[in-house]
């Protein structure tokens, strides 16, 4: 276990913050954007690399051990869009809303309600820039992402995503309840058993 319980979380995306801050409580969780750390330039390939990127940029400038995850939504049928570039989807910069939109418009250039999508989330920590063993996790949920919106909560995709298993979208989920079936929090939950072991 780690000696003392501080982690900085290399993300200033405030959605996350929030999810990562209730999940880690029995850590004291310190975001980048409080320590005035830049966003890491995301050039990847895959999940796995960009969120290694994050967590190794924020660990440049500070001593604790850095976390960052990278996640998205991944549509098979869409060829596997929009993936690393979830964020981007509709052009760097785009809104939530403006990246929901173009699935909507992809969805129904194809004449297409839904199509099965599942989100993903990879978890990497590192002790310092070089640590050579970094932690890591995946957590991944299935669904669907169909042309309708609804709900209120979350952030990003939730309002056109439906989970497996429920009848509403992500958006319309209590975030207590999100925060125990998401990606993030399967992630998150193994994430935690590995940070025991070191
Ligand atoms: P990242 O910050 O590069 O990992 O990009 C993550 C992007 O994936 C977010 O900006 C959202 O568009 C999407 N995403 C990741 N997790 C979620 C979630 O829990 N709900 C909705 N969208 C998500």
């Amino acid at each position: 276990m780690l000696k003392n319980k501080k982690i900085l979380l290399a993300t200033s995306n405030k959605g996350k913050i929030r999810e990562f801050k209730k999940i880690f409580h029995d850590f004291e969780l310190i975001s980048q954007e409080e320590l005035d750390i830049d966003d890491a330039v995301e050039d990847g390939l895959t999940f796995f690399e960009n969120a290694l990127k994050k967590a190794r940029h924020a660990s440049k400038h500070s001593d604790l051990f850095s976390i960052a995850d990278d996640s998205g939504l991944v549509v098979p049928d869409l060829n596997y869009e929009p993936g690393i570039y979830s964020a981007r989807y509709a052009g760097i910069g785009s809104t939530d809303e403006e990246n929901r939109n173009k699935i909507i418009s992809e969805l129904k250039n194809r004449n297409e309600i839904a199509l099965s999508a599942y989100y993903v989330c990879v978890i990497v920590g590192v002790r310092s820039y070089d640590d050579p063993i970094p932690v890591y996790s995946f957590g991944r949920i299935n669904g669907k992402v169909s042309i309708h919106s609804s709900g209120d909560g979350g952030f990003g995709y939730d309002k056109i995503f439906y989970p497996e298993n429920y009848d509403v979208s992500m958006a319309s989920i209590d975030a207590e309840v999100k925060n125990t079936i998401s990606h993030r929090a399967i992630a998150s939950k193994l994430f935690i058993k590995e940070l025991e072991s070191i």
